[in-house]
Protein backbone atom coordinates (compact mmCIF):
# COMPACT_ATOMS: atom_id res chain seq x y z
CA UNK A 1 0.00 0.00 0.00
CA UNK A 2 1.63 3.41 -1.15
CA UNK A 3 -0.28 6.21 -0.13
CA UNK A 4 -0.34 9.20 -2.77
CA UNK A 5 -2.09 12.52 -3.03
CA UNK A 6 -2.18 12.43 -7.11
CA UNK A 7 -5.21 14.57 -8.15
CA UNK A 8 -5.69 16.39 -4.88
CA UNK A 9 -5.39 19.88 -3.79
CA UNK A 10 -4.34 20.73 -0.64
CA UNK A 11 -4.06 24.26 1.13
CA UNK A 12 -1.16 24.28 3.86
CA UNK A 13 -1.29 27.64 6.14
CA UNK A 14 2.06 28.61 7.66
CA UNK A 15 3.85 26.77 4.94
CA UNK A 16 6.71 29.49 4.21
CA UNK A 17 8.68 27.88 6.98
CA UNK A 18 9.22 25.05 9.62
CA UNK A 19 6.21 22.23 10.06
CA UNK A 20 4.16 24.15 7.07
CA UNK A 21 6.94 24.23 4.40
CA UNK A 22 8.23 19.99 5.70
CA UNK A 23 4.23 19.11 5.03
CA UNK A 24 3.69 21.24 1.90
CA UNK A 25 6.93 19.84 -0.11
CA UNK A 26 5.94 16.26 0.90
CA UNK A 27 2.25 16.65 -0.51
CA UNK A 28 3.90 18.11 -3.51
CA UNK A 29 6.45 14.81 -3.96
CA UNK A 30 3.20 12.84 -3.63
CA UNK A 31 1.96 14.28 -6.56
CA UNK A 32 -0.58 16.80 -4.45
CA UNK A 33 -1.30 20.16 -5.95
CA UNK A 34 0.15 22.51 -3.00
CA UNK A 35 -1.43 26.42 -1.88
CA UNK A 36 1.91 26.94 -0.22
CA UNK A 37 0.12 30.14 2.19
CA UNK A 38 2.00 32.12 4.47
CA UNK A 39 1.48 35.62 5.33
CA UNK A 40 5.25 36.12 6.18
CA UNK A 41 5.40 37.36 9.28
CA UNK A 42 7.54 37.38 12.37
CA UNK A 43 7.44 34.97 14.98
CA UNK A 44 4.89 37.24 17.06
CA UNK A 45 2.95 38.04 14.11
CA UNK A 46 4.37 41.09 13.13
CA UNK A 47 5.58 42.22 9.44
CA UNK A 48 4.48 40.26 6.39
CA UNK A 49 5.64 39.59 2.56
CA UNK A 50 5.22 36.58 0.17
CA UNK A 51 8.98 35.87 -0.51
CA UNK A 52 8.98 32.88 2.42
CA UNK A 53 5.76 31.11 0.12
CA UNK A 54 7.70 32.17 -2.83
CA UNK A 55 10.30 30.04 -2.28
CA UNK A 56 8.87 27.00 -1.03
CA UNK A 57 6.48 27.16 -4.77
CA UNK A 58 9.89 27.71 -6.45
CA UNK A 59 11.34 24.39 -4.71
CA UNK A 60 8.52 22.56 -5.51
CA UNK A 61 8.20 23.13 -8.87
CA UNK A 62 11.89 22.33 -9.46
CA UNK A 63 11.40 18.90 -7.98
CA UNK A 64 8.80 18.79 -10.96
CA UNK A 65 5.52 19.23 -8.46
CA UNK A 66 2.70 21.39 -8.95
CA UNK A 67 2.04 24.84 -6.25
CA UNK A 68 0.94 28.13 -6.06
CA UNK A 69 1.74 30.79 -3.55
CA UNK A 70 -0.45 32.81 -1.38
CA UNK A 71 0.11 35.59 1.42
CA UNK A 72 -3.07 35.66 3.32
CA UNK A 73 -3.47 36.27 6.88
CA UNK A 74 -5.13 33.00 7.90
CA UNK A 75 -7.38 35.56 10.28
CA UNK A 76 -8.70 37.44 7.76
CA UNK A 77 -11.90 36.30 6.32
CA UNK A 78 -11.70 38.23 3.07
CA UNK A 79 -8.23 37.02 2.31
CA UNK A 80 -8.88 33.36 3.13
CA UNK A 81 -12.29 33.33 0.75
CA UNK A 82 -9.71 34.68 -1.80
CA UNK A 83 -6.92 32.18 -1.43
CA UNK A 84 -9.55 29.38 -1.96
CA UNK A 85 -11.40 30.56 -4.70
CA UNK A 86 -8.17 31.43 -6.20
CA UNK A 87 -7.17 27.53 -5.65
CA UNK A 88 -10.35 26.37 -6.94
CA UNK A 89 -10.03 29.12 -9.96
CA UNK A 90 -7.01 27.16 -10.84
CA UNK A 91 -7.43 23.50 -9.93
CA UNK A 92 -11.04 23.18 -9.34
CA UNK A 93 -11.32 21.49 -6.19
CA UNK A 94 -9.60 21.87 -2.43
CA UNK A 95 -9.49 18.41 -0.53
CA UNK A 96 -6.59 18.59 1.88
CA UNK A 97 -6.43 21.72 4.14
CA UNK A 98 -3.59 21.79 7.24
CA UNK A 99 -4.38 24.55 9.38
CA UNK A 100 -0.91 25.07 10.45
CA UNK A 101 0.02 28.49 10.80
CA UNK A 102 0.84 29.91 13.90
CA UNK A 103 2.74 32.70 16.04
CA UNK A 104 3.88 33.36 19.61
CA UNK A 105 3.44 36.36 22.17
CA UNK A 106 4.08 34.23 25.21
CA UNK A 107 3.81 35.67 28.67
CA UNK A 108 3.18 34.91 32.38
CA UNK A 109 -0.73 35.39 32.88
CA UNK A 110 0.08 38.15 34.57
CA UNK A 111 1.98 40.50 32.22
CA UNK A 112 0.16 39.26 29.25
CA UNK A 113 -1.72 42.06 27.58
CA UNK A 114 -5.50 41.40 25.90
CA UNK A 115 -3.44 42.41 22.51
CA UNK A 116 -1.22 39.41 23.15
CA UNK A 117 -4.54 37.30 24.07
CA UNK A 118 -6.61 38.12 21.08
CA UNK A 119 -3.86 38.09 18.13
CA UNK A 120 -2.74 34.37 19.40
CA UNK A 121 -6.19 33.39 19.28
CA UNK A 122 -6.86 35.57 16.07
CA UNK A 123 -4.35 33.22 14.41
CA UNK A 124 -4.78 30.01 15.74
CA UNK A 125 -8.65 29.11 16.92
CA UNK A 126 -10.03 31.94 14.32
CA UNK A 127 -7.56 31.06 11.61
CA UNK A 128 -8.52 28.07 11.64
CA UNK A 129 -12.10 28.26 11.41
CA UNK A 130 -12.25 31.05 8.82
CA UNK A 131 -10.17 28.60 6.79
CA UNK A 132 -12.05 25.56 7.30
CA UNK A 133 -15.35 27.53 6.84
CA UNK A 134 -13.75 28.66 3.93
CA UNK A 135 -13.29 24.89 2.25
CA UNK A 136 -16.21 23.42 4.00
CA UNK A 137 -18.88 24.07 1.33
CA UNK A 138 -16.46 22.85 -1.03
CA UNK A 139 -15.72 19.90 0.82
CA UNK A 140 -19.61 19.10 1.47
CA UNK A 141 -20.18 19.42 -1.81
CA UNK A 142 -17.43 17.17 -3.37
CA UNK A 143 -18.14 14.83 -0.68
CA UNK A 144 -14.98 14.64 0.72
CA UNK A 145 -12.95 16.50 2.41
CA UNK A 146 -9.11 16.27 5.18
CA UNK A 147 -8.94 18.37 7.58
CA UNK A 148 -5.37 18.60 10.35
CA UNK A 149 -5.82 21.00 12.99
CA UNK A 150 -2.35 21.96 14.82
CA UNK A 151 -2.52 21.60 17.97
CA UNK A 152 0.09 21.86 20.78
CA UNK A 153 1.04 19.71 24.20
CA UNK A 154 0.80 23.95 25.69
CA UNK A 155 -2.99 23.50 24.94
CA UNK A 156 -3.52 19.47 25.87
CA UNK A 157 -1.34 19.53 28.87
CA UNK A 158 -0.53 23.49 29.92
CA UNK A 159 2.89 25.12 29.66
CA UNK A 160 3.60 28.06 31.80
CA UNK A 161 3.83 31.63 29.75
CA UNK A 162 1.57 30.19 27.17
CA UNK A 163 -1.72 30.57 28.41
CA UNK A 164 -3.18 32.40 25.32
CA UNK A 165 -1.09 30.08 22.88
CA UNK A 166 -2.71 26.79 24.86
CA UNK A 167 -6.32 28.15 24.97
CA UNK A 168 -5.92 28.62 21.28
CA UNK A 169 -4.10 25.09 20.68
CA UNK A 170 -7.36 22.96 22.95
CA UNK A 171 -9.34 25.34 21.67
CA UNK A 172 -8.69 23.68 17.87
CA UNK A 173 -9.15 20.05 19.03
CA UNK A 174 -12.76 21.46 20.51
CA UNK A 175 -13.19 22.68 16.92
CA UNK A 176 -12.26 19.37 15.46
CA UNK A 177 -15.28 17.72 17.96
CA UNK A 178 -17.64 19.21 16.87
CA UNK A 179 -16.63 19.34 13.02
CA UNK A 180 -15.99 15.80 12.30
CA UNK A 181 -19.61 15.30 13.55
CA UNK A 182 -20.85 17.45 11.43
CA UNK A 183 -18.79 16.33 8.50
CA UNK A 184 -19.11 12.37 8.51
CA UNK A 185 -22.09 11.97 6.36
CA UNK A 186 -19.71 14.03 3.68
CA UNK A 187 -16.62 12.36 4.32
CA UNK A 188 -14.80 15.29 5.97
CA UNK A 189 -12.68 13.84 8.46
CA UNK A 190 -10.80 15.69 11.05
CA UNK A 191 -7.73 15.38 12.77
CA UNK A 192 -5.42 17.29 14.94
CA UNK A 193 -1.24 16.91 15.27
CA UNK A 194 0.19 17.65 18.37
CA UNK A 195 3.71 18.44 17.03
CA UNK A 196 7.47 18.80 18.42
CA UNK A 197 10.14 20.34 16.14
CA UNK A 198 12.56 22.21 15.85
CA UNK A 199 11.71 25.32 14.48
CA UNK A 200 12.40 29.22 14.37
CA UNK A 201 9.21 28.68 17.17
CA UNK A 202 11.03 26.70 19.79
CA UNK A 203 14.83 27.54 18.35
CA UNK A 204 15.33 29.39 21.55
CA UNK A 205 13.86 27.18 23.58
CA UNK A 206 15.64 23.99 23.82
CA UNK A 207 19.90 23.55 23.47
CA UNK A 208 21.00 22.60 19.85
CA UNK A 209 21.72 18.91 21.15
CA UNK A 210 18.05 18.47 21.74
CA UNK A 211 17.03 20.43 18.50
CA UNK A 212 19.04 18.12 16.80
CA UNK A 213 16.66 15.36 17.71
CA UNK A 214 13.34 17.05 16.74
CA UNK A 215 13.70 17.73 13.11
CA UNK A 216 10.08 18.79 11.52
CA UNK A 217 10.28 16.28 8.97
CA UNK A 218 9.49 13.81 11.16
CA UNK A 219 5.93 15.13 11.94
CA UNK A 220 5.13 15.28 8.29
CA UNK A 221 4.37 11.48 8.18
CA UNK A 222 1.54 11.53 10.99
CA UNK A 223 0.09 14.85 9.48
CA UNK A 224 -0.34 13.42 5.90
CA UNK A 225 -1.39 10.11 6.94
CA UNK A 226 -4.23 11.90 9.07
CA UNK A 227 -5.19 14.08 5.67
CA UNK A 228 -5.07 10.96 3.31
CA UNK A 229 -7.89 8.65 1.95
CA UNK A 230 -7.11 6.36 4.62
CA UNK A 231 -7.37 8.68 7.34
CA UNK A 232 -9.50 8.44 10.35
CA UNK A 233 -11.61 11.55 12.12
CA UNK A 234 -11.24 12.51 15.32
CA UNK A 235 -8.28 11.86 16.58
CA UNK A 236 -5.10 14.09 18.26
CA UNK A 237 -1.44 12.41 17.36
CA UNK A 238 1.61 13.23 19.29
CA UNK A 239 4.76 13.50 17.17
CA UNK A 240 8.41 14.44 18.00
CA UNK A 241 11.87 13.21 17.63
CA UNK A 242 10.56 10.00 15.91
CA UNK A 243 8.15 9.15 18.59
CA UNK A 244 4.39 8.70 17.91
CA UNK A 245 1.38 8.73 19.88
CA UNK A 246 -2.45 9.47 20.19
CA UNK A 247 -4.31 11.60 23.31
CA UNK A 248 -7.63 10.36 23.83
CA UNK A 249 -10.25 11.75 25.95
CA UNK A 250 -11.33 9.49 28.61
CA UNK A 251 -13.97 9.70 30.67
CA UNK A 252 -13.94 7.83 34.17
CA UNK A 253 -16.73 5.61 35.05
CA UNK A 254 -17.71 7.85 38.14
CA UNK A 255 -19.97 7.41 41.09
CA UNK A 256 -23.94 8.12 41.39
CA UNK A 257 -24.64 9.61 44.34
CA UNK A 258 -27.82 8.98 46.56
CA UNK A 259 -29.38 12.50 47.51
CA UNK A 260 -28.85 12.63 50.88
CA UNK A 261 -24.99 12.13 49.44
CA UNK A 262 -25.28 14.92 46.85
CA UNK A 263 -23.57 17.68 48.57
CA UNK A 264 -20.05 19.12 48.82
CA UNK A 265 -19.22 16.38 51.53
CA UNK A 266 -20.36 13.74 49.36
CA UNK A 267 -18.54 14.78 46.65
CA UNK A 268 -15.56 15.10 48.90
CA UNK A 269 -15.93 11.72 50.39
CA UNK A 270 -15.87 10.17 46.90
CA UNK A 271 -13.73 12.31 44.89
CA UNK A 272 -11.46 9.75 45.16
CA UNK A 273 -13.94 6.62 43.06
CA UNK A 274 -14.97 9.88 41.05
CA UNK A 275 -11.38 10.01 39.54
CA UNK A 276 -10.69 6.32 39.30
CA UNK A 277 -9.61 5.71 35.82
CA UNK A 278 -10.26 1.88 36.06
CA UNK A 279 -13.22 1.36 33.95
CA UNK A 280 -12.62 4.46 31.89
CA UNK A 281 -13.85 4.58 28.47
CA UNK A 282 -13.33 7.12 25.50
CA UNK A 283 -16.54 9.58 24.84
CA UNK A 284 -16.64 11.00 20.82
CA UNK A 285 -19.81 12.80 21.62
CA UNK A 286 -21.66 14.94 23.92
CA UNK A 287 -24.58 13.47 23.66
CA UNK A 288 -22.67 10.07 24.61
CA UNK A 289 -22.01 11.12 27.96
CA UNK A 290 -25.64 12.50 28.68
CA UNK A 291 -26.83 8.84 28.08
CA UNK A 292 -24.31 7.47 30.31
CA UNK A 293 -24.93 9.19 32.93
CA UNK A 294 -29.07 9.11 32.51
CA UNK A 295 -28.41 5.27 31.88
CA UNK A 296 -26.76 5.01 35.07
CA UNK A 297 -28.76 6.97 37.35
CA UNK A 298 -32.10 5.37 35.91
CA UNK A 299 -30.20 2.02 37.14
CA UNK A 300 -29.16 2.87 40.62
CA UNK A 301 -32.98 3.94 40.72
CA UNK A 302 -33.72 0.64 39.16
CA UNK A 303 -36.11 2.34 36.55
CA UNK A 304 -35.48 0.17 33.40
P1 LIG B 1 7.11 28.58 12.30
O1 LIG B 1 7.15 29.92 12.95
O2 LIG B 1 8.35 28.06 11.66
O3 LIG B 1 5.96 28.52 11.20
C1 LIG B 1 4.73 29.15 11.36
C2 LIG B 1 4.40 29.83 10.05
O4 LIG B 1 3.09 30.40 10.14
C3 LIG B 1 5.37 30.98 9.71
O5 LIG B 1 5.94 30.76 8.43
C4 LIG B 1 4.48 32.21 9.73
O6 LIG B 1 4.86 33.21 8.78
C5 LIG B 1 3.11 31.62 9.43
N1 LIG B 1 2.04 32.47 9.92
C6 LIG B 1 1.94 33.06 11.13
N2 LIG B 1 0.82 33.79 11.22
C7 LIG B 1 0.18 33.65 10.03
C8 LIG B 1 -1.04 34.16 9.52
N3 LIG B 1 -1.81 34.98 10.24
N4 LIG B 1 -1.40 33.82 8.26
C9 LIG B 1 -0.61 33.01 7.50
N5 LIG B 1 0.57 32.52 7.94
C10 LIG B 1 0.95 32.83 9.19
O7 LIG B 1 6.62 27.57 13.44
P2 LIG B 1 6.29 26.00 13.41
O8 LIG B 1 6.89 25.44 14.62
O9 LIG B 1 6.55 25.39 12.09
O10 LIG B 1 4.71 26.05 13.68
C11 LIG B 1 3.74 25.43 12.86
C12 LIG B 1 2.54 25.08 13.71
O11 LIG B 1 2.89 24.05 14.65
C13 LIG B 1 2.01 26.24 14.55
O12 LIG B 1 0.60 26.20 14.57
C14 LIG B 1 2.56 25.95 15.92
O13 LIG B 1 1.80 26.54 16.94
C15 LIG B 1 2.49 24.44 15.93
N6 LIG B 1 3.32 23.81 16.94
C16 LIG B 1 4.66 23.77 16.81
C17 LIG B 1 5.40 23.12 17.78
C18 LIG B 1 6.89 23.00 17.66
O14 LIG B 1 7.48 22.29 18.49
N7 LIG B 1 7.51 23.60 16.66
C19 LIG B 1 4.79 22.55 18.90
C20 LIG B 1 3.41 22.60 18.99
C21 LIG B 1 2.69 23.21 18.00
Amino acid sequence: MTIRFDNQVAIVTGAGNGLGKSHALELARLGAKVVVNDFGGARDGSGGSSEAAEKVVAEIQAAGGEAIANGADVSSPEQVEAMVKEAMDTWGRVDVLINNAGILRDKSFAKMTQDDWDKVVAVHLTGSEICSRAVWPIMREQGYGRIVMTTSTSGLYGNFGQANYGAAKMAVAGLMNTLCLEGEKYDIKINCIAPTAATRMTEDLMPPEVLAMLEPKAITPAVLFLCSQQAPTHRIVLAGAGCYAMVRLMESEGVYLDENERNVDGVAAHFERIGNMDNAREILAGGDHVTKILTKAAHAKGIK
